[in-house]
């Protein structure tokens, strides 16, 4: 029997797929007492769990080869460490079950490692991952990380982490559905990023069994469980119709009365160029160049590795312009060799440019692998910085760039409020400013991203924000400068036209959404834009300014 489940649709379009569940981290084991007559059974099934979870991660490295194989192989040593072994065989025989002996053999081999220095220190989430492993298998739960799958699924988890999804195979993943999150989670950014149907902030998602199949409209934010053969059918010849109409728009970003407006991709690397020039975008409006940093847990790539990724990316737009955007980590994506431990509020600690300031031998390599990369070839390179709070901190990182040789356009992002009331100051010391809004509605609101308890706040169409956004354009206007959106917002295509209503000069966004975007904005006039804009601002919720733009711009 077909049931509907309802949460938040984040990237569009339906996919129908049997479900996988993202392991999550183990939990820790009971501390039961075996009987001792136990013990040696207890001791075969640890050693069995050691030996298959290092053979499986031996293996996976032939797979994956390159640095993944070197660090897959370093965690299969450790599985096999004989010192390890023989502390879980001790803790076994004193009376433990094998998967608490594990857990606790990995706990006191972990606090060796935390104090022994910052290389060695760096490998805890490695260790941690192995014991995960381990304990999953002994626990017989499925192990954490992608699902070791070879036929495509619907992926469901509690949120998606950047660093989760790295070995994730795209052509394998028909859509996303998580219980938290919201519209500007990385479960979303992925998602739109892939150009697969999503829909987050789902209550009841990490419930459904296994192999259960389901239809996701990414769209509607509706998740049908056992769809009927009506169902289907419908959602097939609306995906048809809708397909139909994108095929029809194509060329540069303009309004029905001319004005351009530069639709550019957010990518994540080289690997999201293909569907970013097929997709028609004029250029890169947001590289986010994390995603690099995140395959090593112990150390930046290397400068070598980062000026080819680089130039794979500037290569593949000749004519255009791509604005690189230096590492973004701490708060949601955290990097162990950078982000402090122990932050009590990691998303107000040090992140982004703050990080980056604590490290600058970390920027400068990064800003010097741009400089090379970008030589010699005709592209408009851009560079900006996350999280600047002020016209300080322009000023550094502008700094940081010219100290670095780099001849490129410098720009800030406006996550913060702070930026966003103060960007003539901002854009005194730099030369373009780009909004974040995914970051401005997390510290507009006080709402954290990731939490999907919250991701009402974080609906782009609140009017606290549409406000932020009014701020930074009219200060981008009177300093004769650029003012781009490449948060999720500039996804959403009627809020496209708000936003260049407000004033936005380009708009930045998944690949799979430009066609959506660019066929709205060809239907309206920046007049009407600017009046949709306006009435949004007049309402005082999210839905009200939804509604009021649309009432504007549909002639209601
Ligand atoms: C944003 O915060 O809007 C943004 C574009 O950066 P990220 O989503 O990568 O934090
Ligand atoms: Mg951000």
């Amino acid at each position: 029997m077909e049931t509907t489940l309802r949460g938040v649709g984040v990237s569009h379009g339906v996919a129908i797929g049997e479900v996988r569940h993202m392991g999550t981290a183990v939990l820790e084991p009971p501390a039961k007492q075996i009987r001792a007559e136990d013990a040696e059974r207890e001791q075969a099934r640890a050693r069995q769990a050691l030996e298959a979870v290092a053979a499986d991660l031996t293996a996976r490295g032939h797979l994956a080869g390159g640095e993944a194989q070197a660090v897959l192989e370093a965690q299969a040593l450790m599985a096999q460490d004989p010192e390890l072994r023989a502390d879980v065989e001790r803790r076994i025989a004193v009376g433990s079950t094998a998967e608490r002996a594990a857990y606790d053999a990995f706990a006191s081999y972990r606090a060796l490692l935390a104090g022994a220095g910052e290389y060695l220190a760096g490998r805890v989430a490695d260790l941690d991952d192995v014991r995960n492993r381990i304990v999953a298998r002994l626990l017989g739960v499925p192990m954490p990380g992608v699902p070791d799958s070879d036929e495509p699924y619907v992926l469901i988890a509690r949120d998606l982490a950047p660093a989760d999804t790295a070995l994730l195979d795209p052509s394998l993943v028909l859509g996303f559905v998580t219980e938290e999150g919201g519209p500007t989670s990385h479960s979303a950014i992925l998602a739109r990023a892939l150009g697969v149907p999503a829909v987050v902030a789902l209550p009841g998602a990490v419930e459904l069994a296994e192999g259960t199949v389901v239809a996701v409209d990414g769209s509607t934010g509706e998740v049908f469980v056992e769809p009927s053969p009506e169902r289907r059918e419908e959602l097939a010849a609306a995906v048809a119709e809708r397909k139909a109409a994108l095929a029809a728009s194509s060329g540069p970003g303009v309004t029905s009365d001319g004005h351009r407006v530069p639709l550019l991709a957010n990518i994540g690397g080289p690997a999201d160029v293909p569907a970013a020039v097929e997709a028609g975008a004029e250029g890169v409006g947001l590289f986010r160049t994390e995603f690099l940093f995140l395959d090593d847990a112990v150390r930046a790539p290397s400068r070598e590795r980062q000026v080819a990724a680089y130039r794979e990316v500037l290569e593949a737009f000749p004519e255009g312009r791509v604005v690189v955007r230096v590492l973004d980590a701490g708060a949601d994506k955290p990097l162990a060799f950078l982000t402090p431990a122990e932050e009590p509020n990691p998303a107000l600690g040090v992140r982004g440019l703050r990080t980056l300031l604590d490290h600058p031998d970390v920027l400068r390599t990064q800003l010097e692998a741009l400089a090379e990369a970008v030589r010699g070839l005709p592209v408009h390179l851009e560079v900006m910085a996350p999280m600047v709070a002020d016209r300080q901190d322009a000023r550094a990182f502008a700094d940081a760039c010219r100290a670095a040789g780099l001849t490129a356009t410098v720009g800030a992002m406006v996550e913060v409020p702070a930026a966003a009331l103060r960007a003539r100051a901002v854009l005194r010391e730099v030369e373009f400013v780009s909004l974040g809004t995914n970051d401005l509605a997390q510290y507009t609101f006080a709402a954290d991203r990731q939490v999907g308890a919250v991701a009402r706040y974080q609906d782009p169409w609140q009017p606290a924000l549409l406000d932020l956004v009014a701020a930074a354009a009219d200060a981008a206007r009177a300093e004769a400068k650029s003012c781009g959106v490449c948060g999720e917002a500039a996804s959403d295509p009627l809020l496209a036209c708000v936003l260049v209503g407000l004033g936005v000069t380009s708009l930045s966004m998944g690949a799979s959404s430009i066609p959506y975007v660019r066929a709205s904005l060809a239907k309206y006039t920046v007049a009407q834009c600017a009046r949709a804009a306006a009435a949004a601002r007049a309402e005082d919720s999210a839905e009200g300014a939804r509604r009021a733009a649309h009432a504007v711009l549909s002639g209601e």
